[in-house]
Protein backbone atom coordinates (compact mmCIF):
# COMPACT_ATOMS: atom_id res chain seq x y z
CA UNK A 1 0.00 0.00 0.00
CA UNK A 2 1.71 3.35 -1.15
CA UNK A 3 0.01 6.26 0.95
CA UNK A 4 1.84 9.80 -0.33
CA UNK A 5 2.15 11.93 3.01
CA UNK A 6 2.07 15.24 0.49
CA UNK A 7 -1.57 14.32 0.02
CA UNK A 8 -2.39 13.58 3.80
CA UNK A 9 -4.45 16.72 5.41
CA UNK A 10 -3.73 16.70 8.55
CA UNK A 11 -1.20 15.18 10.71
CA UNK A 12 -0.97 11.90 12.43
CA UNK A 13 0.99 9.36 14.13
CA UNK A 14 1.02 6.29 12.88
CA UNK A 15 2.14 2.77 14.55
CA UNK A 16 4.03 -0.66 13.55
CA UNK A 17 5.45 -3.31 14.22
CA UNK A 18 8.89 -2.27 12.97
CA UNK A 19 9.45 1.09 10.96
CA UNK A 20 12.07 1.17 8.44
CA UNK A 21 13.58 4.95 7.27
CA UNK A 22 14.74 4.69 3.74
CA UNK A 23 13.53 2.50 0.80
CA UNK A 24 16.34 2.27 -0.84
CA UNK A 25 17.74 -1.27 -1.47
CA UNK A 26 18.12 -2.08 2.16
CA UNK A 27 15.25 -0.83 3.17
CA UNK A 28 13.14 -2.25 0.26
CA UNK A 29 14.74 -5.92 1.02
CA UNK A 30 14.19 -5.55 4.74
CA UNK A 31 10.18 -4.68 4.18
CA UNK A 32 9.69 -7.53 1.94
CA UNK A 33 11.38 -9.97 3.96
CA UNK A 34 10.00 -8.72 7.12
CA UNK A 35 6.44 -8.62 5.48
CA UNK A 36 7.18 -12.65 4.30
CA UNK A 37 7.67 -13.28 7.89
CA UNK A 38 4.25 -11.73 8.96
CA UNK A 39 5.84 -8.61 10.49
CA UNK A 40 3.68 -5.86 9.97
CA UNK A 41 6.30 -2.43 8.26
CA UNK A 42 5.77 1.11 8.25
CA UNK A 43 8.37 2.29 5.36
CA UNK A 44 9.13 5.97 5.66
CA UNK A 45 10.58 7.21 2.37
CA UNK A 46 11.67 10.76 1.46
CA UNK A 47 11.19 10.71 -2.32
CA UNK A 48 8.30 9.86 -4.75
CA UNK A 49 8.18 7.74 -7.41
CA UNK A 50 10.50 9.63 -9.52
CA UNK A 51 13.55 11.89 -8.41
CA UNK A 52 12.56 15.50 -8.04
CA UNK A 53 14.89 18.34 -7.27
CA UNK A 54 13.30 19.46 -4.17
CA UNK A 55 14.11 16.07 -2.35
CA UNK A 56 17.47 15.10 -4.08
CA UNK A 57 18.48 19.34 -2.91
CA UNK A 58 18.32 17.93 0.65
CA UNK A 59 21.19 15.31 0.15
CA UNK A 60 23.29 18.93 -0.84
CA UNK A 61 27.09 18.45 1.64
CA UNK A 62 29.75 20.41 2.49
CA UNK A 63 32.72 19.31 1.40
CA UNK A 64 35.82 19.04 3.57
CA UNK A 65 39.20 17.26 3.44
CA UNK A 66 39.57 15.03 -0.47
CA UNK A 67 36.65 15.81 -3.06
CA UNK A 68 33.81 12.99 -2.08
CA UNK A 69 31.89 12.47 -5.85
CA UNK A 70 29.61 10.29 -4.71
CA UNK A 71 28.48 12.36 -1.64
CA UNK A 72 26.98 14.99 -4.82
CA UNK A 73 26.31 12.66 -7.61
CA UNK A 74 26.20 8.94 -6.23
CA UNK A 75 23.11 8.74 -4.31
CA UNK A 76 19.69 9.21 -5.01
CA UNK A 77 16.38 10.57 -2.83
CA UNK A 78 13.55 8.79 -4.57
CA UNK A 79 11.88 5.35 -4.41
CA UNK A 80 14.64 2.47 -4.87
CA UNK A 81 16.85 4.89 -3.86
CA UNK A 82 19.97 4.54 -5.34
CA UNK A 83 19.11 1.13 -6.98
CA UNK A 84 17.66 3.77 -9.84
CA UNK A 85 21.17 4.23 -11.06
CA UNK A 86 23.31 1.70 -10.10
CA UNK A 87 25.68 -1.02 -11.85
CA UNK A 88 24.25 -3.72 -10.05
CA UNK A 89 27.54 -5.21 -10.16
CA UNK A 90 27.98 -7.83 -7.61
CA UNK A 91 30.46 -9.79 -5.87
CA UNK A 92 31.25 -11.31 -2.53
CA UNK A 93 34.03 -10.56 -0.38
CA UNK A 94 36.10 -13.41 0.17
CA UNK A 95 37.48 -14.58 3.62
CA UNK A 96 40.41 -12.17 4.55
CA UNK A 97 38.13 -9.07 4.08
CA UNK A 98 36.38 -9.92 7.21
CA UNK A 99 39.58 -11.16 9.25
CA UNK A 100 42.03 -9.47 7.44
CA UNK A 101 45.99 -10.99 7.71
CA UNK A 102 48.50 -9.09 9.64
CA UNK A 103 47.56 -5.44 7.99
CA UNK A 104 45.25 -2.98 10.20
CA UNK A 105 43.89 -4.39 13.51
CA UNK A 106 41.04 -1.86 12.99
CA UNK A 107 39.98 -3.06 9.61
CA UNK A 108 38.44 -6.42 11.51
CA UNK A 109 35.39 -7.23 11.35
CA UNK A 110 33.26 -8.65 14.28
CA UNK A 111 31.76 -11.06 11.82
CA UNK A 112 33.01 -13.89 9.67
CA UNK A 113 31.79 -14.54 5.72
CA UNK A 114 30.59 -17.87 7.30
CA UNK A 115 28.12 -15.45 8.94
CA UNK A 116 26.45 -13.89 5.86
CA UNK A 117 26.86 -16.88 3.63
CA UNK A 118 23.52 -18.59 4.04
CA UNK A 119 22.40 -15.32 2.83
CA UNK A 120 24.23 -15.11 -0.48
CA UNK A 121 21.62 -17.31 -2.80
CA UNK A 122 18.75 -15.11 -1.99
CA UNK A 123 20.35 -12.10 -3.05
CA UNK A 124 21.08 -13.74 -6.13
CA UNK A 125 17.97 -14.61 -6.73
CA UNK A 126 16.47 -11.40 -6.06
CA UNK A 127 19.22 -10.31 -8.41
CA UNK A 128 18.06 -12.66 -11.04
CA UNK A 129 21.68 -13.63 -11.21
CA UNK A 130 21.08 -17.33 -11.20
CA UNK A 131 22.88 -19.24 -7.75
CA UNK A 132 25.87 -20.98 -10.26
CA UNK A 133 29.06 -20.06 -9.55
CA UNK A 134 30.79 -20.41 -12.89
CA UNK A 135 34.40 -19.49 -11.87
CA UNK A 136 36.28 -22.33 -12.43
CA UNK A 137 34.72 -23.04 -15.46
CA UNK A 138 35.83 -19.29 -16.71
CA UNK A 139 38.94 -19.62 -15.00
CA UNK A 140 39.71 -22.69 -16.84
CA UNK A 141 38.75 -20.78 -20.16
CA UNK A 142 41.41 -18.35 -19.02
CA UNK A 143 44.33 -21.25 -18.87
CA UNK A 144 45.68 -19.53 -15.91
CA UNK A 145 46.17 -22.69 -14.47
CA UNK A 146 49.50 -22.77 -16.91
CA UNK A 147 50.98 -19.29 -14.93
CA UNK A 148 51.63 -18.98 -11.69
CA UNK A 149 49.26 -16.69 -10.24
CA UNK A 150 49.47 -17.14 -6.68
CA UNK A 151 49.62 -13.57 -5.60
CA UNK A 152 46.48 -12.84 -7.72
CA UNK A 153 43.52 -14.25 -7.35
CA UNK A 154 40.99 -13.98 -10.35
CA UNK A 155 37.22 -13.98 -9.78
CA UNK A 156 34.25 -12.85 -11.64
CA UNK A 157 31.49 -10.46 -10.28
CA UNK A 158 28.07 -10.46 -11.86
CA UNK A 159 26.06 -8.06 -13.59
CA UNK A 160 22.20 -7.76 -12.29
CA UNK A 161 20.16 -7.73 -16.12
CA UNK A 162 19.20 -4.03 -16.59
CA UNK A 163 15.42 -4.89 -16.26
CA UNK A 164 16.42 -6.41 -12.62
CA UNK A 165 18.31 -3.77 -11.44
CA UNK A 166 15.89 -0.71 -10.16
CA UNK A 167 14.54 -2.83 -7.15
CA UNK A 168 11.72 -0.02 -6.95
CA UNK A 169 10.26 -1.96 -9.84
CA UNK A 170 11.04 -5.75 -8.10
CA UNK A 171 11.09 -5.72 -4.70
CA UNK A 172 9.24 -2.12 -4.62
CA UNK A 173 6.16 -3.06 -6.23
CA UNK A 174 6.24 -6.46 -4.20
CA UNK A 175 6.01 -3.79 -1.01
CA UNK A 176 3.74 -1.74 -2.65
CA UNK A 177 1.56 -5.02 -2.88
CA UNK A 178 1.72 -6.33 0.65
CA UNK A 179 -0.97 -5.73 2.72
CA UNK A 180 1.86 -5.78 5.33
CA UNK A 181 3.22 -3.36 4.01
CA UNK A 182 2.69 0.34 4.25
CA UNK A 183 5.12 3.04 2.10
CA UNK A 184 4.89 6.36 2.81
CA UNK A 185 6.25 8.46 0.06
CA UNK A 186 7.65 12.26 0.29
CA UNK A 187 8.21 11.44 4.02
CA UNK A 188 11.54 12.55 5.62
CA UNK A 189 12.65 11.40 8.90
CA UNK A 190 13.88 14.35 10.41
CA UNK A 191 14.79 13.33 14.47
CA UNK A 192 14.78 10.00 15.96
CA UNK A 193 13.57 10.29 19.55
CA UNK A 194 14.33 7.84 22.69
CA UNK A 195 12.49 8.09 25.87
CA UNK A 196 14.91 9.16 28.56
CA UNK A 197 13.54 7.18 31.13
CA UNK A 198 14.40 3.63 29.06
CA UNK A 199 16.45 4.86 25.98
CA UNK A 200 14.71 3.07 23.56
CA UNK A 201 13.25 4.65 20.42
CA UNK A 202 9.47 6.08 20.98
CA UNK A 203 9.27 7.43 17.69
CA UNK A 204 10.36 8.60 14.60
CA UNK A 205 9.64 12.67 13.31
CA UNK A 206 8.39 12.73 9.91
CA UNK A 207 7.83 16.03 8.01
CA UNK A 208 6.51 16.18 4.25
CA UNK A 209 7.41 18.82 1.52
CA UNK A 210 4.04 21.08 3.06
CA UNK A 211 5.94 21.72 6.51
CA UNK A 212 3.34 19.10 8.18
CA UNK A 213 4.91 16.59 10.97
CA UNK A 214 3.57 13.45 11.63
CA UNK A 215 4.71 10.33 13.93
CA UNK A 216 5.53 7.45 13.45
CA UNK A 217 5.58 4.78 16.80
CA UNK A 218 7.21 1.13 16.66
CA UNK A 219 8.88 -1.76 18.57
CA UNK A 220 11.47 -1.99 16.45
CA UNK A 221 13.19 1.02 14.38
CA UNK A 222 15.63 0.27 11.51
CA UNK A 223 17.36 2.84 9.49
CA UNK A 224 18.54 2.47 6.05
CA UNK A 225 19.41 5.79 4.70
CA UNK A 226 22.43 5.21 2.82
CA UNK A 227 26.00 5.91 4.52
CA UNK A 228 25.86 9.79 4.86
CA UNK A 229 22.17 9.79 5.74
CA UNK A 230 22.49 7.27 8.21
CA UNK A 231 24.90 9.40 10.52
CA UNK A 232 23.41 12.80 9.75
CA UNK A 233 20.14 11.25 10.95
CA UNK A 234 21.84 9.96 14.04
CA UNK A 235 23.88 13.09 14.71
CA UNK A 236 20.17 15.58 13.95
CA UNK A 237 18.67 13.68 16.48
CA UNK A 238 19.60 15.43 19.88
CA UNK A 239 16.31 15.31 21.41
CA UNK A 240 17.74 14.12 24.77
CA UNK A 241 21.96 14.41 24.19
CA UNK A 242 22.77 16.97 21.99
CA UNK A 243 25.75 14.44 21.12
CA UNK A 244 22.71 12.32 18.85
CA UNK A 245 21.74 9.36 19.45
CA UNK A 246 24.38 6.49 19.87
CA UNK A 247 27.35 8.64 19.70
CA UNK A 248 28.22 8.50 23.47
CA UNK A 249 31.79 7.55 22.77
CA UNK A 250 32.10 10.39 19.89
CA UNK A 251 32.03 7.60 17.05
CA UNK A 252 28.75 7.97 14.84
CA UNK A 253 30.06 9.78 11.40
CA UNK A 254 33.94 8.17 11.93
CA UNK A 255 35.72 5.94 9.46
CA UNK A 256 34.20 7.27 6.75
CA UNK A 257 35.36 5.54 3.79
CA UNK A 258 35.15 4.44 0.00
CA UNK A 259 37.22 2.28 -2.18
CA UNK A 260 39.93 4.53 -4.18
CA UNK A 261 39.59 3.58 -7.47
CA UNK A 262 43.09 4.57 -9.21
CA UNK A 263 43.36 4.68 -13.51
CA UNK A 264 46.94 2.79 -13.08
CA UNK A 265 47.85 2.07 -17.56
CA UNK A 266 46.05 2.21 -20.54
CA UNK A 267 46.01 -0.97 -22.49
CA UNK A 268 46.84 -1.02 -26.33
CA UNK A 269 48.23 -2.65 -29.65
CA UNK A 270 48.82 -5.86 -29.50
CA UNK A 271 48.44 -5.91 -25.52
CA UNK A 272 44.62 -4.58 -26.05
CA UNK A 273 44.14 -7.81 -28.56
CA UNK A 274 45.28 -10.41 -26.04
CA UNK A 275 42.90 -8.23 -23.37
CA UNK A 276 39.91 -9.01 -25.60
CA UNK A 277 40.85 -12.67 -25.94
CA UNK A 278 41.83 -13.60 -22.01
CA UNK A 279 39.67 -10.53 -20.44
CA UNK A 280 36.60 -9.45 -22.52
CA UNK A 281 33.43 -9.47 -20.58
CA UNK A 282 31.53 -12.67 -21.12
CA UNK A 283 28.19 -13.81 -20.71
CA UNK A 284 27.05 -17.20 -19.00
CA UNK A 285 23.49 -18.51 -18.77
CA UNK A 286 22.49 -14.48 -20.84
CA UNK A 287 24.49 -12.57 -17.41
CA UNK A 288 27.38 -10.84 -17.75
CA UNK A 289 30.66 -11.40 -15.96
CA UNK A 290 33.65 -9.53 -15.26
CA UNK A 291 37.25 -10.54 -14.03
CA UNK A 292 38.61 -8.91 -10.65
CA UNK A 293 42.22 -9.74 -10.28
CA UNK A 294 43.01 -9.49 -6.62
CA UNK A 295 45.82 -9.14 -4.63
CA UNK A 296 45.70 -12.75 -2.70
CA UNK A 297 45.47 -13.28 1.42
CA UNK A 298 48.95 -14.81 0.67
CA UNK A 299 50.59 -11.87 -1.04
CA UNK A 300 48.56 -9.78 1.37
CA UNK A 301 49.31 -11.18 4.59
CA UNK A 302 53.43 -10.73 3.16
CA UNK A 303 53.39 -7.24 2.19
CA UNK A 304 50.75 -6.03 4.29
CA UNK A 305 48.77 -4.69 2.36
CA UNK A 306 44.85 -3.81 2.14
CA UNK A 307 42.26 -5.34 -0.04
CA UNK A 308 43.24 -4.47 -3.21
CA UNK A 309 41.87 -5.58 -6.69
CA UNK A 310 42.41 -4.68 -10.35
CA UNK A 311 39.91 -4.56 -13.20
CA UNK A 312 39.36 -3.59 -16.84
CA UNK A 313 37.67 -0.43 -17.59
CA UNK A 314 36.37 -0.55 -21.06
CA UNK A 315 35.42 3.06 -22.60
CA UNK A 316 33.66 3.64 -26.23
CA UNK A 317 33.52 6.28 -27.72
CA UNK A 318 30.37 8.57 -27.67
CA UNK A 319 28.12 8.13 -30.33
CA UNK A 320 28.71 4.63 -31.03
CA UNK A 321 26.23 1.46 -30.88
CA UNK A 322 26.84 0.50 -27.50
CA UNK A 323 27.01 3.96 -25.65
CA UNK A 324 23.14 4.07 -27.52
CA UNK A 325 22.20 0.88 -26.18
CA UNK A 326 23.16 1.39 -22.55
CA UNK A 327 21.23 5.00 -22.80
CA UNK A 328 18.40 3.34 -23.81
CA UNK A 329 18.38 0.25 -20.66
CA UNK A 330 19.83 2.96 -18.61
CA UNK A 331 16.63 5.03 -19.57
CA UNK A 332 14.52 2.47 -19.07
CA UNK A 333 16.57 1.58 -15.51
CA UNK A 334 15.14 5.28 -14.16
CA UNK A 335 12.32 4.68 -15.10
CA UNK A 336 12.41 8.03 -16.94
CA UNK A 337 9.00 8.53 -18.80
CA UNK A 338 8.32 7.35 -22.12
CA UNK A 339 9.47 10.79 -23.79
CA UNK A 340 12.86 10.23 -22.49
CA UNK A 341 12.97 6.15 -23.00
CA UNK A 342 11.89 6.98 -26.78
CA UNK A 343 14.28 9.72 -27.37
CA UNK A 344 17.10 7.12 -26.79
CA UNK A 345 15.46 4.55 -28.43
CA UNK A 346 15.70 6.73 -31.43
CA UNK A 347 19.45 6.84 -32.06
CA UNK A 348 19.53 3.15 -32.26
CA UNK A 349 18.47 2.75 -36.11
CA UNK A 350 21.68 5.00 -36.86
CA UNK A 351 23.65 2.38 -35.11
CA UNK A 352 22.20 -0.53 -36.60
CA UNK A 353 25.03 -2.08 -37.92
CA UNK A 354 26.87 -2.34 -34.54
CA UNK A 355 24.25 -3.26 -32.78
CA UNK A 356 24.05 -6.25 -35.14
CA UNK A 357 27.22 -7.32 -34.21
CA UNK A 358 27.13 -6.52 -30.67
CA UNK A 359 24.09 -9.42 -30.38
CA UNK A 360 26.02 -11.48 -32.67
CA UNK A 361 28.99 -11.62 -30.16
CA UNK A 362 26.68 -11.99 -27.38
CA UNK A 363 24.61 -14.73 -27.91
CA UNK A 364 27.24 -16.30 -30.51
CA UNK A 365 30.48 -15.60 -29.13
CA UNK A 366 29.19 -14.88 -25.75
CA UNK A 367 31.43 -12.25 -25.13
CA UNK A 368 30.50 -8.60 -25.18
CA UNK A 369 31.82 -6.99 -28.21
CA UNK A 370 34.50 -4.52 -27.69
CA UNK A 371 34.97 -1.93 -30.64
CA UNK A 372 38.74 -1.16 -31.75
CA UNK A 373 38.11 2.49 -30.85
CA UNK A 374 37.61 1.60 -26.96
CA UNK A 375 39.57 2.58 -24.63
CA UNK A 376 40.80 -0.27 -22.14
CA UNK A 377 41.95 1.05 -18.95
CA UNK A 378 43.48 -0.72 -16.25
CA UNK A 379 42.37 0.26 -12.62
CA UNK A 380 43.45 -0.51 -9.64
CA UNK A 381 40.63 -0.35 -6.30
CA UNK A 382 41.67 -0.45 -2.75
CA UNK A 383 40.10 0.04 0.52
CA UNK A 384 40.94 2.41 2.82
CA UNK A 385 42.86 2.43 5.95
CA UNK A 386 40.29 2.95 9.08
CA UNK A 387 40.63 6.99 9.58
CA UNK A 388 38.63 8.29 13.01
CA UNK A 389 39.17 12.03 11.00
CA UNK A 390 37.90 10.89 7.91
CA UNK A 391 34.51 11.79 9.16
CA UNK A 392 30.68 13.01 8.63
CA UNK A 393 29.48 15.69 10.50
CA UNK A 394 26.84 18.07 10.63
CA UNK A 395 26.21 21.90 10.20
CA UNK A 396 25.33 24.80 11.44
CA UNK A 397 23.14 25.05 7.83
CA UNK A 398 19.94 23.76 7.54
CA UNK A 399 17.91 22.17 4.32
CA UNK A 400 14.40 22.88 3.84
CA UNK A 401 12.99 20.56 6.18
CA UNK A 402 15.07 22.83 9.35
CA UNK A 403 17.42 19.63 9.24
CA UNK A 404 21.43 20.33 9.69
CA UNK A 405 22.94 19.79 6.72
CA UNK A 406 26.00 17.06 6.28
CA UNK A 407 29.72 18.24 5.91
CA UNK A 408 31.68 15.14 4.24
CA UNK A 409 35.27 15.12 5.63
CA UNK A 410 36.67 12.27 3.65
CA UNK A 411 40.77 11.11 4.05
CA UNK A 412 42.80 8.99 2.23
CA UNK A 413 46.27 7.71 4.25
CA UNK A 414 49.22 6.94 2.69
CA UNK A 415 48.69 3.27 3.44
CA UNK A 416 46.63 3.42 0.02
CA UNK A 417 49.16 4.48 -1.71
CA UNK A 418 51.87 2.00 -0.47
CA UNK A 419 49.29 -0.74 -1.50
CA UNK A 420 48.21 0.93 -5.32
CA UNK A 421 52.21 0.87 -5.96
CA UNK A 422 53.07 -2.09 -4.60
CA UNK A 423 49.97 -4.42 -6.54
CA UNK A 424 50.95 -2.42 -9.51
CA UNK A 425 54.35 -3.75 -9.48
CA UNK A 426 52.78 -7.10 -9.23
CA UNK A 427 49.61 -7.00 -11.68
CA UNK A 428 51.93 -5.36 -14.31
CA UNK A 429 54.92 -8.48 -14.01
CA UNK A 430 51.52 -11.00 -14.06
CA UNK A 431 50.04 -8.74 -17.32
CA UNK A 432 53.35 -8.97 -18.84
CA UNK A 433 53.43 -12.85 -18.65
CA UNK A 434 50.26 -13.34 -19.32
CA UNK A 435 50.99 -11.21 -22.74
CA UNK A 436 49.04 -8.19 -21.78
CA UNK A 437 51.98 -5.90 -22.17
CA UNK A 438 54.00 -3.35 -21.93
CA UNK A 439 51.45 -1.48 -20.23
CA UNK A 440 51.48 2.25 -20.76
CA UNK A 441 51.73 3.74 -17.11
CA UNK A 442 50.48 7.00 -15.89
CA UNK A 443 53.52 8.83 -14.89
CA UNK A 444 52.13 10.18 -11.21
CA UNK A 445 51.49 6.42 -10.10
CA UNK A 446 54.86 5.84 -9.16
CA UNK A 447 55.31 9.61 -7.29
CA UNK A 448 56.09 9.57 -3.63
CA UNK A 449 54.34 12.82 -3.27
CA UNK A 450 50.17 13.24 -3.51
CA UNK A 451 50.63 13.89 -7.00
CA UNK A 452 49.08 10.16 -7.19
CA UNK A 453 45.59 11.38 -6.15
CA UNK A 454 45.03 12.91 -9.16
CA UNK A 455 44.74 9.50 -10.58
CA UNK A 456 42.17 8.92 -7.77
CA UNK A 457 38.24 8.73 -7.33
CA UNK A 458 36.06 7.78 -5.08
CA UNK A 459 33.89 4.51 -6.94
CA UNK A 460 30.11 6.05 -5.52
CA UNK A 461 30.63 3.07 -2.69
CA UNK A 462 30.56 5.42 0.50
CA UNK A 463 31.18 3.39 3.63
CA UNK A 464 31.31 3.46 7.37
CA UNK A 465 30.01 6.37 9.95
CA UNK A 466 27.99 3.56 11.99
CA UNK A 467 30.66 1.26 12.08
CA UNK A 468 30.73 -2.47 13.45
CA UNK A 469 31.69 -3.69 16.71
CA UNK A 470 32.14 -5.30 19.62
CA UNK A 471 33.50 -2.54 21.93
CA UNK A 472 30.96 0.62 22.11
CA UNK A 473 34.56 2.68 22.48
CA UNK A 474 35.25 1.95 18.86
CA UNK A 475 32.01 1.23 16.78
CA UNK A 476 28.36 2.44 16.63
CA UNK A 477 26.31 -0.85 16.17
CA UNK A 478 26.73 -4.62 17.10
CA UNK A 479 27.22 -7.80 15.14
CA UNK A 480 23.68 -7.79 14.92
CA UNK A 481 23.68 -4.26 13.64
CA UNK A 482 21.90 -2.95 16.85
CA UNK A 483 22.93 0.65 18.38
CA UNK A 484 25.08 0.17 20.97
CA UNK A 485 22.70 1.07 24.37
CA UNK A 486 19.48 1.56 22.24
CA UNK A 487 17.88 -1.58 22.49
CA UNK A 488 15.28 -1.09 19.27
CA UNK A 489 17.42 1.00 16.76
CA UNK A 490 19.04 -0.84 13.82
CA UNK A 491 21.20 0.44 11.15
CA UNK A 492 21.20 -1.63 7.62
CA UNK A 493 23.73 0.20 5.48
CA UNK A 494 27.57 -0.08 4.00
CA UNK A 495 27.98 2.55 7.13
CA UNK A 496 28.70 -0.42 9.48
CA UNK A 497 31.20 -1.76 7.16
CA UNK A 498 34.39 -1.72 9.53
CA UNK A 499 36.39 -2.35 6.06
CA UNK A 500 35.39 -2.00 2.85
CA UNK A 501 37.03 -5.03 0.97
CA UNK A 502 38.23 -4.46 -2.80
CA UNK A 503 35.29 -5.50 -4.54
CA UNK A 504 31.64 -3.66 -4.97
CA UNK A 505 29.95 -3.38 -1.17
CA UNK A 506 26.38 -3.72 -1.82
CA UNK A 507 26.09 -7.47 -2.22
CA UNK A 508 27.97 -8.07 1.20
CA UNK A 509 25.51 -5.17 2.49
CA UNK A 510 22.42 -6.92 0.80
CA UNK A 511 23.26 -10.05 2.88
CA UNK A 512 23.26 -8.12 5.97
CA UNK A 513 20.05 -6.89 5.59
CA UNK A 514 18.70 -10.11 5.41
CA UNK A 515 20.36 -11.38 8.38
CA UNK A 516 18.58 -8.79 10.08
CA UNK A 517 15.28 -9.55 8.81
CA UNK A 518 16.07 -13.27 10.69
CA UNK A 519 17.33 -11.55 13.73
CA UNK A 520 13.91 -8.36 13.94
CA UNK A 521 11.63 -11.13 13.00
CA UNK A 522 12.63 -13.52 16.31
CA UNK A 523 12.93 -10.45 18.04
CA UNK A 524 8.70 -9.22 16.95
CA UNK A 525 7.29 -12.36 17.44
CA UNK A 526 8.70 -12.25 20.98
CA UNK A 527 6.71 -8.47 21.19
CA UNK A 528 3.46 -6.86 20.43
CA UNK A 529 1.97 -6.35 17.46
CA UNK A 530 0.38 -3.31 16.78
CA UNK A 531 -2.74 -3.05 14.42
CA UNK A 532 -1.56 -1.28 11.39
CA UNK A 533 -4.12 -1.83 8.72
CA UNK A 534 -6.81 -0.79 10.40
CA UNK A 535 -5.06 2.41 11.53
CA UNK A 536 -4.13 3.60 8.27
CA UNK A 537 -7.82 2.47 6.99
CA UNK A 538 -9.83 4.91 9.43
C1 LIG B 1 26.06 5.19 -10.38
C2 LIG B 1 26.24 4.19 -9.27
C3 LIG B 1 26.69 2.91 -9.57
C4 LIG B 1 26.85 1.97 -8.54
N1 LIG B 1 27.20 0.70 -8.90
C5 LIG B 1 27.31 -0.23 -7.94
C6 LIG B 1 27.59 -1.59 -8.30
O1 LIG B 1 27.66 -1.93 -9.48
N2 LIG B 1 27.74 -2.49 -7.29
C7 LIG B 1 27.64 -2.14 -5.97
O2 LIG B 1 27.85 -2.99 -5.11
N3 LIG B 1 27.33 -0.87 -5.61
C8 LIG B 1 27.15 0.09 -6.56
N4 LIG B 1 26.78 1.36 -6.21
C9 LIG B 1 26.55 1.65 -4.78
C10 LIG B 1 25.12 1.23 -4.37
O3 LIG B 1 24.19 1.92 -5.18
C11 LIG B 1 24.89 1.55 -2.90
O4 LIG B 1 25.83 0.82 -2.13
C12 LIG B 1 23.49 1.14 -2.45
O5 LIG B 1 22.52 1.81 -3.20
C13 LIG B 1 23.27 1.45 -0.99
O6 LIG B 1 21.97 1.03 -0.66
P1 LIG B 1 21.19 1.69 0.55
O7 LIG B 1 19.86 1.08 0.62
O8 LIG B 1 22.06 1.67 1.76
O9 LIG B 1 21.09 3.26 0.16
P2 LIG B 1 20.23 3.91 -0.99
O10 LIG B 1 20.05 2.99 -2.12
O11 LIG B 1 20.90 5.22 -1.29
O12 LIG B 1 18.82 4.18 -0.33
C14 LIG B 1 18.62 5.07 0.74
C15 LIG B 1 17.15 5.48 0.73
O13 LIG B 1 16.86 6.23 1.89
C16 LIG B 1 16.08 7.37 1.55
N5 LIG B 1 16.33 8.38 2.59
C17 LIG B 1 17.51 8.96 2.89
N6 LIG B 1 17.38 9.78 3.94
C18 LIG B 1 16.08 9.71 4.32
C19 LIG B 1 15.33 10.31 5.37
N7 LIG B 1 15.87 11.14 6.27
N8 LIG B 1 14.00 10.03 5.47
C20 LIG B 1 13.40 9.18 4.58
N9 LIG B 1 14.08 8.58 3.58
C21 LIG B 1 15.40 8.83 3.45
C22 LIG B 1 16.55 7.74 0.17
O14 LIG B 1 15.61 8.52 -0.52
C23 LIG B 1 16.79 6.38 -0.46
O15 LIG B 1 15.64 5.88 -1.07
C24 LIG B 1 26.60 2.32 -7.18
C25 LIG B 1 26.16 3.61 -6.89
C26 LIG B 1 25.96 4.53 -7.92
C27 LIG B 1 25.43 5.90 -7.57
Amino acid sequence: MQIDLDQVGETKEYTSTVCIVGAGIAGLLLARNLAARGVDVNLIEGGGQTLETRSQEIYSAKMEGNHHDGTTRGRFRVFGGSSTRWGGQLLSYTADVFSPPNTVPSLKWPIANYDLEPYYSEVHKIMHVGNDSPELELFDQLEMKKWDCSDVKIRFSKWAPFSKRNLANTVGRECLRSTRIACFLHANATSIEPSKATGRIERVVVKNYRGMSFRFKAQQFVICTGTIESSRLLLASTSISERGIGNSTDNVGRYFHDHISVSAATIQGEAKRQFVRLFSPRLVGGILFTPKLEASAELRSRDRLLAVMAHFAIEEPPGTGVAALREVLQSIQRHEKSGQVIKAISTLPGNLKEIVRLLWFAHVRKRRAISNGAAITLRLDCEQKPMATSRIRISAERDILGMPKAIVDWRISKEEQRTVQSYARIIGSFLNKVGIGPLTWSPELWKTDDSWLKLASDTYHAMGGTRMGTDPKSSVVDCNLQVHGVPNLFVASCSVFPGGGSSNPTFTMMALTLRLGTHLANECIRGVSFPVREQLAS
